[in-house]
Protein backbone atom coordinates (compact mmCIF):
# COMPACT_ATOMS: atom_id res chain seq x y z
CA UNK A 1 0.00 0.00 0.00
CA UNK A 2 0.99 3.26 -0.37
CA UNK A 3 -0.33 6.66 0.50
CA UNK A 4 -1.53 9.02 -1.30
CA UNK A 5 0.19 12.95 -0.15
CA UNK A 6 -2.22 15.50 -0.32
CA UNK A 7 -0.55 17.92 1.79
CA UNK A 8 2.56 17.64 -0.11
CA UNK A 9 1.02 17.61 -3.40
CA UNK A 10 -0.96 20.51 -2.55
CA UNK A 11 2.15 22.45 -1.01
CA UNK A 12 3.67 21.49 -4.34
CA UNK A 13 0.84 23.68 -6.51
CA UNK A 14 1.29 26.35 -4.64
CA UNK A 15 4.36 26.77 -4.85
CA UNK A 16 3.63 26.81 -8.78
CA UNK A 17 0.84 28.99 -8.13
CA UNK A 18 3.06 31.58 -6.48
CA UNK A 19 5.40 32.01 -9.42
CA UNK A 20 2.49 31.93 -12.05
CA UNK A 21 0.75 34.98 -9.49
CA UNK A 22 4.01 36.87 -9.55
CA UNK A 23 4.15 36.75 -13.19
CA UNK A 24 0.87 38.08 -13.16
CA UNK A 25 1.89 40.93 -11.11
CA UNK A 26 4.54 41.93 -13.39
CA UNK A 27 1.84 42.10 -15.66
CA UNK A 28 -0.40 44.08 -13.67
CA UNK A 29 -2.52 41.49 -12.84
CA UNK A 30 -3.14 40.81 -9.10
CA UNK A 31 -5.76 38.10 -8.84
CA UNK A 32 -8.65 38.64 -7.12
CA UNK A 33 -11.04 36.33 -4.95
CA UNK A 34 -14.48 37.72 -3.73
CA UNK A 35 -16.16 35.61 -0.13
CA UNK A 36 -19.71 36.11 0.41
CA UNK A 37 -20.04 34.64 4.03
CA UNK A 38 -23.43 34.81 5.16
CA UNK A 39 -24.51 34.23 8.87
CA UNK A 40 -21.98 33.07 11.66
CA UNK A 41 -22.00 29.07 10.69
CA UNK A 42 -18.97 27.97 13.03
CA UNK A 43 -17.88 25.68 10.49
CA UNK A 44 -17.94 28.15 7.51
CA UNK A 45 -16.13 30.55 9.44
CA UNK A 46 -13.17 28.47 9.84
CA UNK A 47 -13.35 27.62 5.77
CA UNK A 48 -13.08 31.03 5.39
CA UNK A 49 -10.67 32.12 7.45
CA UNK A 50 -8.25 29.54 5.56
CA UNK A 51 -9.62 30.54 2.61
CA UNK A 52 -8.32 33.88 3.40
CA UNK A 53 -5.01 32.52 4.93
CA UNK A 54 -3.97 30.74 2.17
CA UNK A 55 -5.00 33.67 -0.29
CA UNK A 56 -2.23 36.08 1.40
CA UNK A 57 0.01 33.32 1.54
CA UNK A 58 0.09 33.07 -2.37
CA UNK A 59 -0.68 37.17 -2.74
CA UNK A 60 -4.34 36.75 -4.19
CA UNK A 61 -6.57 39.40 -3.05
CA UNK A 62 -9.61 39.34 -0.90
CA UNK A 63 -12.53 40.74 -0.44
CA UNK A 64 -14.69 39.43 2.64
CA UNK A 65 -18.74 40.66 2.71
CA UNK A 66 -20.30 40.01 5.81
CA UNK A 67 -24.23 39.20 5.79
CA UNK A 68 -26.51 38.40 8.37
CA UNK A 69 -29.37 35.46 8.48
CA UNK A 70 -31.65 38.95 8.41
CA UNK A 71 -29.99 40.54 5.38
CA UNK A 72 -32.50 40.16 1.83
CA UNK A 73 -31.24 38.30 -0.84
CA UNK A 74 -32.13 41.51 -3.03
CA UNK A 75 -28.90 42.84 -0.92
CA UNK A 76 -26.70 39.81 -1.71
CA UNK A 77 -27.62 39.55 -5.04
CA UNK A 78 -27.06 43.56 -5.38
CA UNK A 79 -23.49 42.84 -4.35
CA UNK A 80 -22.79 39.58 -6.44
CA UNK A 81 -24.17 42.21 -9.29
CA UNK A 82 -22.04 44.59 -8.27
CA UNK A 83 -18.82 41.86 -7.85
CA UNK A 84 -19.89 40.56 -11.46
CA UNK A 85 -18.71 44.17 -13.08
CA UNK A 86 -15.74 44.84 -11.12
CA UNK A 87 -12.62 43.89 -13.54
CA UNK A 88 -10.32 43.39 -10.09
CA UNK A 89 -12.47 40.29 -8.80
CA UNK A 90 -11.28 37.53 -10.75
CA UNK A 91 -13.56 35.21 -8.53
CA UNK A 92 -16.67 35.08 -6.56
CA UNK A 93 -17.36 32.48 -3.74
CA UNK A 94 -20.08 31.95 -1.98
CA UNK A 95 -19.54 30.32 1.05
CA UNK A 96 -21.77 27.13 1.39
CA UNK A 97 -24.40 26.20 3.26
CA UNK A 98 -26.32 29.90 3.43
CA UNK A 99 -28.72 29.66 6.38
CA UNK A 100 -31.71 27.60 5.63
CA UNK A 101 -34.22 30.96 4.57
CA UNK A 102 -32.30 31.57 1.51
CA UNK A 103 -32.38 29.89 -2.19
CA UNK A 104 -28.78 29.29 -2.46
CA UNK A 105 -29.31 27.64 -6.56
CA UNK A 106 -30.42 31.36 -7.30
CA UNK A 107 -28.07 33.12 -5.08
CA UNK A 108 -25.29 31.17 -6.89
CA UNK A 109 -27.28 31.87 -10.57
CA UNK A 110 -26.45 35.72 -10.17
CA UNK A 111 -22.41 34.78 -10.46
CA UNK A 112 -21.06 35.47 -13.85
CA UNK A 113 -20.37 32.11 -15.23
CA UNK A 114 -16.82 32.98 -15.88
CA UNK A 115 -15.71 34.01 -11.63
CA UNK A 116 -17.97 31.17 -10.75
CA UNK A 117 -14.70 29.42 -8.99
CA UNK A 118 -16.30 27.22 -7.16
CA UNK A 119 -17.92 25.41 -10.23
CA UNK A 120 -21.35 24.79 -8.71
CA UNK A 121 -23.54 26.92 -11.06
CA UNK A 122 -24.94 25.76 -13.63
CA UNK A 123 -23.46 26.82 -16.55
CA UNK A 124 -20.41 24.96 -15.62
CA UNK A 125 -21.91 21.73 -14.69
CA UNK A 126 -23.48 21.94 -18.21
CA UNK A 127 -20.49 22.53 -19.35
CA UNK A 128 -19.07 20.01 -17.94
CA UNK A 129 -21.95 17.47 -18.18
CA UNK A 130 -21.30 17.97 -22.37
CA UNK A 131 -17.75 17.54 -21.88
CA UNK A 132 -17.12 21.02 -22.68
CA UNK A 133 -14.62 21.52 -19.09
CA UNK A 134 -14.83 25.04 -18.13
CA UNK A 135 -14.54 25.99 -14.25
CA UNK A 136 -14.89 22.56 -12.21
CA UNK A 137 -15.54 22.16 -8.39
CA UNK A 138 -11.77 22.57 -6.51
CA UNK A 139 -12.88 18.99 -4.55
CA UNK A 140 -13.29 16.78 -7.99
CA UNK A 141 -10.54 18.67 -9.64
CA UNK A 142 -8.32 17.96 -6.50
CA UNK A 143 -8.76 14.40 -6.65
CA UNK A 144 -8.21 14.54 -10.05
CA UNK A 145 -4.97 16.00 -10.05
CA UNK A 146 -3.84 13.50 -7.46
CA UNK A 147 -5.09 10.40 -9.76
CA UNK A 148 -2.76 12.19 -12.48
CA UNK A 149 0.43 12.89 -10.04
CA UNK A 150 -0.33 9.00 -9.00
CA UNK A 151 0.27 7.98 -12.62
CA UNK A 152 -3.38 6.36 -11.81
CA UNK A 153 -4.83 5.73 -15.62
CA UNK A 154 -8.38 6.02 -16.06
CA UNK A 155 -9.13 5.15 -19.42
CA UNK A 156 -11.68 1.97 -19.25
CA UNK A 157 -11.36 1.59 -15.27
CA UNK A 158 -14.06 0.19 -13.45
CA UNK A 159 -14.72 3.81 -10.70
CA UNK A 160 -17.27 3.53 -8.25
CA UNK A 161 -18.03 7.19 -6.97
CA UNK A 162 -19.71 6.32 -3.49
CA UNK A 163 -22.69 9.80 -2.40
CA UNK A 164 -23.93 11.81 -5.52
CA UNK A 165 -23.57 15.05 -4.48
CA UNK A 166 -23.88 18.13 -6.51
CA UNK A 167 -20.16 19.33 -4.95
CA UNK A 168 -18.39 16.06 -5.10
CA UNK A 169 -20.00 12.56 -6.39
CA UNK A 170 -21.84 14.39 -9.84
CA UNK A 171 -19.29 16.12 -10.58
CA UNK A 172 -16.41 13.98 -10.26
CA UNK A 173 -18.48 10.52 -11.94
CA UNK A 174 -18.71 13.18 -14.86
CA UNK A 175 -14.93 14.50 -14.82
CA UNK A 176 -14.07 10.77 -14.92
CA UNK A 177 -16.33 9.33 -17.57
CA UNK A 178 -15.00 12.37 -19.68
CA UNK A 179 -11.78 10.59 -19.37
CA UNK A 180 -13.15 6.86 -20.03
CA UNK A 181 -13.53 5.73 -17.35
CA UNK A 182 -16.78 3.41 -16.71
CA UNK A 183 -18.04 5.03 -13.90
CA UNK A 184 -21.13 3.88 -11.45
CA UNK A 185 -22.36 6.29 -9.08
CA UNK A 186 -23.62 4.78 -6.10
CA UNK A 187 -25.76 7.05 -3.31
CA UNK A 188 -28.55 5.99 -0.30
CA UNK A 189 -30.92 4.33 -2.09
CA UNK A 190 -28.44 2.25 -3.56
CA UNK A 191 -28.94 -2.13 -3.13
CA UNK A 192 -26.24 -3.80 -2.68
CA UNK A 193 -23.59 -1.43 -2.05
CA UNK A 194 -20.86 -4.06 -1.34
CA UNK A 195 -21.47 -5.94 -4.31
CA UNK A 196 -20.92 -3.23 -6.69
CA UNK A 197 -17.98 -1.51 -4.52
CA UNK A 198 -16.11 -4.46 -4.23
CA UNK A 199 -15.71 -4.30 -8.24
CA UNK A 200 -14.37 -1.51 -8.27
CA UNK A 201 -10.74 -0.69 -9.59
CA UNK A 202 -10.48 2.99 -8.17
CA UNK A 203 -13.37 3.65 -5.12
CA UNK A 204 -14.11 7.09 -4.51
CA UNK A 205 -16.32 7.79 -1.37
CA UNK A 206 -18.01 10.82 -0.23
CA UNK A 207 -20.70 10.15 1.82
CA UNK A 208 -20.34 11.88 5.51
CA UNK A 209 -20.08 8.54 7.67
CA UNK A 210 -16.96 8.07 9.52
CA UNK A 211 -15.42 4.64 8.69
CA UNK A 212 -18.36 3.40 6.51
CA UNK A 213 -16.06 1.40 4.44
CA UNK A 214 -14.54 -1.33 5.78
CA UNK A 215 -12.15 -3.72 3.71
CA UNK A 216 -14.92 -6.05 2.75
CA UNK A 217 -16.55 -3.07 0.71
CA UNK A 218 -13.19 -2.94 -1.20
CA UNK A 219 -11.22 -4.83 -3.69
CA UNK A 220 -7.59 -6.34 -3.73
CA UNK A 221 -5.40 -3.60 -5.03
CA UNK A 222 -8.15 -0.79 -5.91
CA UNK A 223 -7.06 3.04 -5.59
CA UNK A 224 -9.30 4.22 -2.69
CA UNK A 225 -9.81 7.92 -2.26
CA UNK A 226 -11.79 8.97 1.06
CA UNK A 227 -13.01 12.53 0.45
CA UNK A 228 -15.25 12.55 3.96
CA UNK A 229 -14.34 14.68 6.59
CA UNK A 230 -16.11 13.58 10.18
CA UNK A 231 -15.35 15.00 13.38
CA UNK A 232 -15.87 12.88 16.59
CA UNK A 233 -14.69 14.31 19.97
CA UNK A 234 -12.10 16.38 18.03
CA UNK A 235 -10.41 14.25 15.98
CA UNK A 236 -11.04 13.70 11.91
CA UNK A 237 -12.12 10.69 10.68
CA UNK A 238 -12.75 10.05 6.49
CA UNK A 239 -15.36 7.70 5.22
CA UNK A 240 -13.40 4.51 4.81
CA UNK A 241 -11.88 3.03 7.51
CA UNK A 242 -8.42 3.17 7.03
CA UNK A 243 -6.72 0.85 9.05
CA UNK A 244 -8.84 -2.59 7.46
CA UNK A 245 -8.71 -1.02 4.00
CA UNK A 246 -5.22 0.03 3.52
CA UNK A 247 -4.33 -3.30 4.15
CA UNK A 248 -5.67 -4.25 0.58
CA UNK A 249 -5.82 -1.19 -1.50
CA UNK A 250 -2.94 -0.09 -3.54
CA UNK A 251 -2.86 3.44 -3.01
CA UNK A 252 -5.20 5.50 0.05
CA UNK A 253 -5.44 8.83 0.56
CA UNK A 254 -5.38 9.76 4.44
CA UNK A 255 -7.74 11.62 6.94
CA UNK A 256 -6.65 14.46 7.44
CA UNK A 257 -3.85 15.26 4.76
CA UNK A 258 -5.54 13.77 2.11
CA UNK A 259 -8.21 15.17 -0.54
CA UNK A 260 -8.71 17.96 1.76
CA UNK A 261 -5.44 20.44 1.12
CA UNK A 262 -5.89 19.62 -2.42
CA UNK A 263 -9.49 21.48 -2.86
CA UNK A 264 -8.36 24.56 -1.66
CA UNK A 265 -5.32 24.86 -3.57
CA UNK A 266 -7.51 23.94 -6.44
CA UNK A 267 -9.85 26.64 -5.67
CA UNK A 268 -7.24 29.07 -5.73
CA UNK A 269 -5.62 27.63 -9.35
CA UNK A 270 -9.25 28.34 -10.66
CA UNK A 271 -8.86 31.65 -9.50
CA UNK A 272 -5.54 32.08 -10.81
CA UNK A 273 -7.01 30.22 -14.26
CA UNK A 274 -9.51 33.21 -14.46
CA UNK A 275 -6.60 36.40 -13.44
CA UNK A 276 -4.50 34.35 -16.47
CA UNK A 277 -7.51 35.08 -19.19
CA UNK A 278 -8.00 38.60 -17.95
CA UNK A 279 -4.09 39.34 -18.10
CA UNK A 280 -4.64 38.34 -21.89
P1 LIG B 1 -23.91 15.32 0.95
O1 LIG B 1 -24.52 15.08 2.29
O2 LIG B 1 -24.33 16.49 0.15
O3 LIG B 1 -24.12 14.03 0.06
C1 LIG B 1 -23.88 12.75 0.58
C2 LIG B 1 -24.13 11.71 -0.49
O4 LIG B 1 -23.80 10.44 0.05
C3 LIG B 1 -25.59 11.63 -0.93
O5 LIG B 1 -25.64 11.43 -2.33
C4 LIG B 1 -26.13 10.38 -0.21
O6 LIG B 1 -27.14 9.73 -0.96
C5 LIG B 1 -24.88 9.53 -0.14
N1 LIG B 1 -24.88 8.62 1.02
C6 LIG B 1 -25.08 8.93 2.31
N2 LIG B 1 -25.00 7.82 3.06
C7 LIG B 1 -24.78 6.78 2.22
C8 LIG B 1 -24.60 5.40 2.40
N3 LIG B 1 -24.66 4.82 3.60
N4 LIG B 1 -24.38 4.64 1.31
C9 LIG B 1 -24.31 5.19 0.07
N5 LIG B 1 -24.48 6.51 -0.15
C10 LIG B 1 -24.69 7.29 0.92
O7 LIG B 1 -22.33 15.31 1.22
P2 LIG B 1 -21.09 16.03 0.48
O8 LIG B 1 -21.23 17.49 0.60
O9 LIG B 1 -20.86 15.41 -0.85
O10 LIG B 1 -19.93 15.56 1.47
C11 LIG B 1 -19.65 14.20 1.71
C12 LIG B 1 -18.48 14.11 2.67
O11 LIG B 1 -17.33 14.69 2.07
C13 LIG B 1 -18.68 14.87 3.99
O12 LIG B 1 -18.00 14.17 5.02
C14 LIG B 1 -18.00 16.20 3.74
O13 LIG B 1 -17.53 16.82 4.93
C15 LIG B 1 -16.83 15.75 2.88
N6 LIG B 1 -16.28 16.78 1.99
C16 LIG B 1 -14.93 16.91 2.01
C17 LIG B 1 -14.32 17.81 1.16
C18 LIG B 1 -12.84 17.90 1.18
O14 LIG B 1 -12.29 18.86 0.71
N7 LIG B 1 -12.14 16.88 1.68
C19 LIG B 1 -15.09 18.60 0.31
C20 LIG B 1 -16.48 18.44 0.31
C21 LIG B 1 -17.07 17.50 1.15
Amino acid sequence: MKLIDGKKQANDIKEKLKKEISTLKEQGVIPGLAIILVGHDPASEIYVKNKIKTCDELGICTLLYRFTKESSEKEIIAQIKDLNEDDGIDGILIQSPLPAIFNEDKIISYVDPKKDVDGFGINNLGALLSNNELIIAATPLGILKMLENESVSLEGKNVVVVGASRIVGRPMATLLLNRGATVTICHNKTKNLKGITSNADILIVAIGQAKFITSDFVKEGAVVIDVGINRIDNHLYGDVDFDSVSKKASLITPVPGGVGPMTIVMLLSNVVDVAKRRAK
